[in-house]
C-alpha cells in the first residue's frame, strides 16, 4: 500500500511568486482542479480574484493575511521548518467546496525574493478528521454499549431542557434490572451485554416516540425523562412483560421502575429527580408482584424514620435491649429437639417488642447490622460457656450472618476468635448464610463457606427458594445443610399442590446431591406429614415451637427429650428411584419385584376402572388373569367397596405428594379372606378422567413386628 503521507506530498499545484516584481507563475497544475486566473499574473490581482471567485467566505480574512506579500518572507523565516501553512475551503471546478492546504516556502534559502506555494487537496484527509471528531464527541456524549446518553450528559441535557421549557406533566423514570449481576454469572457477559442493549433499545424507542431523553446510568441502571400520560404506566409495564417473555432466561431478572412526576411549581435538578425516582424504585426491589413505585413525599419521611431507628438501635445495644430468642429444631420421626436457631429480638423501652423484619433491613442498608450480629454471636458463645460452667450439655445452635457481614469483616477470624475467647467447641456454633448473599457473589461466599467449614464450623444455606437461585445452584454450593422456608412457597389450600411439588423437587435435588435439609415455617400437622413422607428429617416451625426467650428455652431442654448430638446431617447414601428406572441395569421383573403389586385406575363418573396391572398384582391378589374383569365389577358392585375407593381417591387427589394409605379386608372370588395394605397416589387428570396408582401389599404375609428390633 502506498504511504498516505507520501501521497499527500504530491501537490496539485505549484505557484512561483516573485516578490520583487509582484508577479506569480503557475509551475504545475496537475489535475486542473482549480481555476487559474488568466487575465493577470500580478500576484495581488490573482489573489483577489481567487478570493472573490473561489475561497469560502468564512476563510476570506485568513486567506488575505496568508497572501500578504509585505511580511511573507518574515513569516516564512519564523515558521517551523520555514514553511507557512494554512488550510482553506476552495471551490473546485465542479463547483463543490473542498479543503486545500497551501504552503509557502523559499525556493532557495539564499534567495529571499522567490517564494514557492504548494497547494494540496486535503479534502479526504479533512473529512476523515471531521468524522473522527464527530465520533469522539458522540462517544463522549453517548455510552458505547447502550447507545444512550451518559449519566452526566443526561443530567446536563435534561437540566437545559427544564430551564427552557415548561415541564408540567413530565416524569423521571428510573429503571433497574433485578439481580443483573447474577444474570451475567449464569449466562455470561455477552448475554448480559445483549440484555443491557435490548433494554436500551426499548427505552430509546420510548423516548423517540415521546420526544424525551434516555440515559444509561451505569451498571444495570437507566433513566428516562419523558412527557407523562396517565395511561403510560400500564402500557410500559405491558411492554416490559412482552419484552421479557421473548427470552425466558430473563424471567427472574425483571426490570423495576421508579417514577417521579415533576410538578409545575417544583424546582428540581435532573439528578435530584433521578434520586427520587430511585427512592421510589427501591420500595419495590425484590417484590415480584409489584414492579413499579411512585415517589411521594412520605419517602423522604421514611428516610427520617430510618435515621431515628438507627440512633435508637445504637442506644438499644448499649442498654442491652437486644435479646436472644431460640427456636428449636425438631427431628420429625423422634420428636426430639436436635438444635435451635438464634433469632434476635428488640425489647424497645417505649415501643415494646420489635420484630427483626422491621429493623434488620434498615441496619443492613447502612452496614450497622454487623455490630448487632457480632453482639448476638458473642452472646450465644457466652451462653454456651455458661452451660459448660453449669455442667450442662451443649446443644449446637445456629446464628444468622447478614450479607453485609461477609463484606465488612473477616468472618472466619471472627468466629474463631469468639469460640477461643469463650473456650467452647466450634461444633456448637452453626452459621446460617442466606441464599441471597450467596447469589450476590457466589464465588466469594463459596470461599468463605469453605474456610468456615475447614475451621470446623457448619454452614447452612438459609432461605433457599426465596427467589434468587435455581436448583442448579446447589451443585456449586458446598454447605452442611440447606434450610427451606415453607413460607416462601405458597402452601395455602389452593396452591398446595404447586408448593408441594416445588418442595419435592428441592428435596429430590438435595437428595441427589446428598445435602441434608431443614424445613422452616411448618405450621400444620398436614405439612409435617407431607414433609416427612418426602423424607425431610428436621423441621423448625410454629407447629412445634415459636421462637422463645433463652430462659424458657433452657427450661424446655430440661423437660423435653433432647438429642445433644445435634442435627445428624451425615450424608446417608439414599437410593434415588429415578436412578433405578433410568439405568437399564434392572430388568422389568426386578423392578416389578421392587414395586410389588401395582394397578393403575381410571376414575371417572364415580366409576372405578382398573386399566392395567403388573405381574405382581395377580400374585398378591391371587387372581387369574381372566378374573381381572370380575375384580373391576366387584369394586363397583358393592357400595361399601366403591365408597372406600372413592374416598381414597378424593384424599389421594388432595395429597398428591404423600398419597394415602389404608388397610383393606375383603374376600377373594374363592371366598378366602384377604388383608391388603394399599397406597394410593393421584397421577394426572384429563377430561374428567383421574388416573391413580395403587400399590398393594399382602399384610397377612408381612405381619412382622419391627418395633422390637
Ligand atoms: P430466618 O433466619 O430465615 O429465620 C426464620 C424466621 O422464620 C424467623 O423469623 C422465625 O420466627 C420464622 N418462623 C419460624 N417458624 C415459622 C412458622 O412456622 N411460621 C412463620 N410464619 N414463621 C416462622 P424472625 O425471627 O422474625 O426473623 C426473620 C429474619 O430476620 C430471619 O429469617 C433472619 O433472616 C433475620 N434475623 C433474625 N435474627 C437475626 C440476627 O441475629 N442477625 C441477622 N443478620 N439476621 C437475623
Ligand atoms: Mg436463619
Ligand atoms: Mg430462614
Amino acid at each position: 500500500m502506498k504511504d498516505e503521507r507520501e501521497a499527500k506530498l504530491v501537490a496539485d499545484k505549484i505557484i512561483e511568486i516573485n516578490l520583487d516584481s509582484g508577479t506569480s507563475t503557475t509551475l504545475a497544475n496537475d489535475n486542473e482542479k482549480y481555476r487559474i486566473p488568466v487575465i493577470s499574473n500580478i500576484t495581488k490581482q490573482v489573489v483577489l480574484e481567487i478570493l472573490r471567485d473561489s475561497i469560502h467566505p468564512e476563510d476570506g480574512s485568513r486567506y488575505i493575511a496568508f497572501w500578504n506579500e509585505s511580511d511573507m518572507v518574515e513569516r516564512i523565516l519564523e515558521s517551523p521548518n520555514r514553511v507557512v501553512t494554512a488550510e482553506f475551503r476552495q471551490k473546485k471546478l465542479n463547483g463543490e467546496w473542498g479543503w486545500v492546504r497551501q504552503e509557502l516556502h523559499l525556493k532557495d534559502a539564499k534567495e529571499e525574493a522567490i517564494v514557492l506555494c504548494r497547494i494540496t487537496d486535503i479534502d479526504a484527509e479533512k473529512k476523515k478528521d471531521e468524522e473522527l471528531l464527530l465520533e469522539i464527541e458522540k462517544t463522549r456524549r453517548i455510552d458505547r454499549l447502550t447507545g444512550l446518553l451518559r449519566a452526566k450528559v443526561f443530567y446536563r441535557e435534561v437540566d437545559e431542557f427544564i430551564a427552557n421549557n415548561s415541564t408540567e406533566n413530565w416524569a423521571m423514570i428510573a429503571v433497574d434490572l433485578e439481580h443483573f449481576k447474577l444474570f451475567n454469572d449464569w449466562y455470561g457477559w455477552d448475554a448480559g451485554d445483549k440484555y443491557l442493549m435490548d433494554v436500551a433499545t426499548r427505552l430509546n424507542g420510548v423516548v423517540t416516540v415521546l420526544k424525551g431523553f434516555a440515559g444509561y446510568m451505569g451498571g444495570d441502571n437507566y433513566a428516562i425523562f419523558i412527557k407523562h400520560k396517565p395511561e403510560f404506566i400500564g402500557h410500559m409495564i405491558k411492554e416490559i412483560d412482552e419484552f421479557i417473555r421473548a427470552d425466558e432466561r430473563r424471567t427472574g431478572f425483571l426490570p423495576n421502575l421508579g417514577f417521579y412526576f415533576l410538578e409545575a411549581e417544583e424546582e428540581a435538578t435532573a439528578s435530584t429527580m433521578y434520586d427520587r425516582a430511585v427512592m421510589a424504585l427501591n420500595t419495590v426491589k425484590g417484590n415480584y408482584s409489584k414492579r413499579y413505585g411512585i415517589y411521594d413525599k412520605s419517602m423522604m419521611l421514611e428516610i427520617g424514620r430510618e435515621m431515628q431507628i438507627l440512633t435508637d438501635v445504637q442506644r438499644g445495644i448499649v442498654e442491652q435491649e437486644f435479646v436472644l430468642y431460640m427456636q428449636p429444631q425438631i427431628h420429625v420421626s423422634t420428636g426430639k429437639i436436635s438444635g435451635a436457631e438464634t433469632l434476635v429480638r428488640w425489647k424497645n423501652k417505649e415501643k415494646g417488642m420489635i420484630s427483626p423484619g422491621v429493623f434488620i433491613p434498615i441496619l443492613e442498608k447502612n452496614g450497622f447490622i454487623t455490630h448487632l450480629d457480632k453482639y448476638i454471636w458473642e452472646e450465644v458463645c457466652k451462653w454456651q460457656r455458661s452451660r459448660l460452667d453449669r455442667g450442662l450439655p451443649l446443644l449446637p445452635v445456629s446464628v444468622n450472618v447478614s450479607r453485609v457481614d461477609v463484606y465488612a469483616i473477616d468472618l472466619v477470624g471472627c468466629f474463631i476468635e469468639l469460640t477461643s475467647k469463650y473456650d467452647i467447641p466450634r461444633s456448637c456454633i452453626k452459621i446460617e448464610i442466606t441464599e441471597s448473599t450467596y447469589a450476590e457473589d457466589n464465588e466469594k461466599i463459596g470461599k468463605i463457606a469453605e474456610a468456615l467449614r475447614d475451621a470446623d464450623f457448619s454452614v447452612y444455606l438459609d432461605d433457599f427458594g426465596s427467589g434468587y437461585s435455581s436448583l442448579n445452584m446447589l451443585k456449586n454450593v458446598y454447605v452442611d445443610a440447606i434450610k427451606i422456608d415453607m413460607q416462601f412457597l405458597d402452601m395455602n389450600e389452593t396452591n398446595a399442590k404447586k408448593g408441594e411439588s416445588i418442595m419435592e423437587s428441592v428435596v429430590n435435588m438435595a437428595r441427589i446431591l446428598r445435602i441434608p435439609i431443614i424445613v422452616e415455617g411448618a405450621e400444620t400437622e398436614k405439612q409435617i406429614q407431607s414433609l416427612s413422607s418426602m423424607g425431610c428429617r428436621y423441621v423448625q416451625g410454629f407447629y412445634y415451637y415459636k421462637p422463645m426467650p433463652l430462659d424458657e428455652f433452657e427450661q424446655l431442654l430440661e423437660t423435653k427429650e433432647v438429642d445433644y448430638g445435634g442435627l445428624q446431617l451425615k450424608r446417608v447414601e439414599q437410593v434415588h428411584v429415578r436412578e433405578l428406572v433410568d439405568e437399564s441395569l434392572y430388568s422389568d421383573t426386578m423392578i416389578n419385584n421392587i414395586l410389588g403389586a401395582v394397578a393403575f385406575c381410571d376414575y371417572h363418573d364415580g366409576i372405578v376402572e382398573v386399566t392395567s396391572v403388573n405381574e405382581q398384582f395377580y400374585k398378591v391378589l391371587q387372581l387369574e388373569a381372566e378374573e381381572f374383569e370380575s375384580f373391576n365389577a366387584h369394586i363397583n358392585k358393592y357400595p361399601e367397596h366403591l365408597k372406600l375407593f372413592q374416598e381414597l381417591f378424593r384424599e389421594a387427589y388432595a395429597n398428591p405428594v404423600a398419597g394415602v394409605q389404608c388397610n383393606y379386608k375383603g374376600r377373594r372370588p374363592t371366598g378366602e379372606e384377604v388383608r391388603l395394605h394399599m397406597r394410593v397416589f393421584f397421577l394426572r387428570e384429563t377430561e374428567g378422567h383421574q388416573i391413580f396408582y395403587i400399590g398393594f401389599t399382602d399384610t397377612a404375609i408381612h405381619e412382622i413386628d419391627v418395633s422390637t428390633w
